[in-house]
């Protein structure tokens, strides 16, 4: 069973000052947590500052995105060689990264498998659009994205899967905890097996993103298959994202 995880995704919030004071005040609050994996996942501009906060500290670190070669003309990118040994996460193909700056399923999957090389653990987002919603296609796209995401990758040991339904992130519209477990099993656990079979597919964690607050976090993290949350807004205020652990901790823990 794959321990209990809650990941904050600052986005392109938190000039360096505050990123560091605010991983500061989560530290502060959190006491080490050894029942849940904390990750921060800071700008990348605040990585070294926040990891020079966070040292000696059980909170890991990711970066929000990378690119998949390690070096080379492309300018303005960041690659994994660079994020090696500052941090240990990378979330890759959130739906912002799809969307908005037109990232496909064979983008995301070489990112996946280069932060794989590179020792990263990729978080690897997957989730239906409104429309696909509606069209009753959410199990049927949830299942492609994580089968191209892992595709050509050996095993599945230090992936995690974010799942994210794009009309709930960001718009305090959430799933509900039901039909995340649903989309969890029919989609993503199925998908899994299917790559790797049952028994590796069972330790892969598996999370829960879109509007998550400390209000409804308990909802999905009491669904068997779900282990923690991609949380972005409430991540941002120190106290809503320690009561996030603490509530992980309680139902989880
Ligand atoms: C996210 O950024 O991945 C996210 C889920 O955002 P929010 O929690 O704000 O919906």
């Amino acid at each position: 069973m794959p321990l209990p995880m809650l990941v904050g995704n600052w986005k392109m919030h938190t000039t360096v000052e505050e990123a560091v004071a605010l991983a500061g005040a989560i530290r502060a609050r959190l006491n080490d947590p050894a029942d849940v994996l904390v990750v921060l996942c800071p700008p990348f501009v605040s990585l070294a500052p926040v990891a020079q906060a966070l040292r000696g500290s059980t909170i890991a670190l990711g970066a929000q995105n990378m690119h998949y070669e390690s070096h080379g003309a492309f300018t303005g990118e960041v690659s994994p060689r660079m994020l090696q040994g500052l941090c240990q996460y990378v979330i890759v193909g959130h739906s912002e990264r799809r969307r908005l700056f037109g990232e496909g399923d064979e983008v995301v999957n070489r990112k996946v498998r280069a932060a794989l090389r590179w020792g990263l653990r990729p978080i690897l987002c997957v989730g239906e659009t409104l429309e696909e919603r509606e069209e009753g296609k959410t199990t049927e796209v949830v299942r492609r994205q994580v089968e191209r995401g892992l595709e050509g990758v050996g095993g599945c040991h230090g992936v995690v899967i974010a799942y994210e339904p794009v009309w709930a992130i960001g718009t305090g519209v959430p799933a509900t905890p039901e039909a995340v477990q649903e989309v969890m099993v029919e989609g993503v656990l199925r998908a899994l097996a299917g790559l790797f079979g049952e028994h590796d597919a069972l330790e892969v964690p598996l999370l829960y993103g879109g509007s998550v607050t400390p209000e409804n976090l308990e909802g999905f993290v009491r669904q068997p298959a779900v282990h923690g949350a991609l949380v972005g807004g409430a991540s941002l205020n120190a106290e809503s994202f320690c009561a996030m652990v603490h509530i992980l901790e309680k139902v989880r823990g």
